[in-house]
């Protein structure tokens, strides 16, 4: 190791693999470079692998990390060569998959799944490199759209991105997020239900501390409180008939209504879930009940209409003006 080498040791789930076999050190596959000023360690139970990355370009995205390593971001280094980092396992795939994507190697752009970009968030965050959190969050967003007629249910991990949409402040993934926690995972609103319990399918792997704890009590309350209100705001126009233009065809909404809407609203709890309830209505082959083509046009634009202008009232059902930046990072 150079003298203008630091080291810095730190642990990674995802080392190298035949590092872990015999537990020297070994270099990382893809995180090497002979021209490099910094080394990290990242170690596995068993095995370790070497990590050697350009300090000074590092220091330049993040100038925490510049001050971490004993670099000022200037390319100037200091005359110590070791830092070590006490980071947990997972902290430390963090840290890898964000190397990784900084140069290039698997950035988030590229087969963006939800464990790589979290990573990335998480790291970013954690060591200062703004301009790539920006680039996480965005991936981020993509995942989940802030769009009424985006496919809530076939969402994986909501809990946990729900979770750092939170503590990251994501914004546009706020109300996205929150919304299919109370309508498809239905967090804790079950009165006899735990909320702190793992769900089956989407269980909290990674170690919460205080902050992270209260972060999720907060969510958990705010899911309770959006769903009374949700469903207040919901119920009296899911149970309503509707009106169109004809009297006839408004005669045979009014005379379907209870056995095409009403029923399966009871079954399926529609009156917490009014956007999917509004796709479900939309749905119903109301010219079979023999409604005609143009109110069946008209009706179907008006359930449209009903879902966005709900989406846009979400915004205060579920008090999301509440979460900003600060009250986030204050924990
Ligand atoms: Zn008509």
């Amino acid at each position: 190791m150079s003298s203008t080498t630091n080291l810095l040791k730190t642990q990674s789930t995802e080392a190298v693999n035949n590092a872990a076999s015999h537990g020297d050190i070994q270099r990382h596959p893809h995180l090497w470079f002979e021209d490099g000023s910094i080394d990290i360690i990242l170690t596995i139970s068993g095995g370790t692998a070497e990590c050697r990355l350009h300090r000074d370009f590092l220091a330049r995205l993040s100038p925490t990390f510049g001050s971490q390593s004993g670099c000022d971001g200037t390319g100037n280094l200091s005359e110590s060569n070791t830092r070590t980092f006490e980071d947990s396992v997972e902290d430390s795939a963090d840290l890898e998959a964000l190397f990784l994507h900084i140069y290039h190697i698997n950035p988030v752009i590229l087969n963006p799944t939800f464990d790589k970009i979290a990573s990335v968030l998480r790291a970013s965050h954690k060591h200062g490199f703004e301009s790539i959190g920006d680039a996480a969050q965005a991936a981020f967003q993509e995942l989940y759209p802030p769009d009424p007629f985006a496919d809530f249910a076939n969402w994986e991990r909501t809990e946990e991105a729900a979770f750092l949409s939170v503590k990251y402040f994501v914004e546009p993934a706020l109300k996205p997020l929150l919304y299919t926690l109370i309508t498809e995972v239905g967090l804790g609103l079950d009165e006899n239900e735990d909320p702190n319990a793992p769900t089956d399918d989407q269980p909290l792997p990674r170690r919460m501390d205080d902050t992270d704890l209260q972060i999720k009590a907060n969510i958990v309350d705010r899911c309770r409180y959006g769903f009374h209100k949700i469903t207040q705001a919901f119920t009296p126009s899911l149970f309503q008939p509707t009106n169109s233009g004809h009297m006839k065809c408004t005669d045979i909404l009014a005379g379907r209504w209870s056995d095409l809407v009403v029923l399966p609203a009871l079954q399926h709890s529609w009156a917490s879930m009014p956007i999917q309830a509004l796709r479900e209505i939309r749905k119903i082959d109301w010219a079979a009940e023999g409604v005609c083509g143009t109110c069946c046009l008209q009706k179907d634009e008006d359930w449209k209409k009903e879902a966005e202008e709900f989406w846009e009232q979400l915004d205060d059902l579920l008090q999301l003006s509440d979460y900003e930046k600060s009250s986030v990072l204050g924990g």
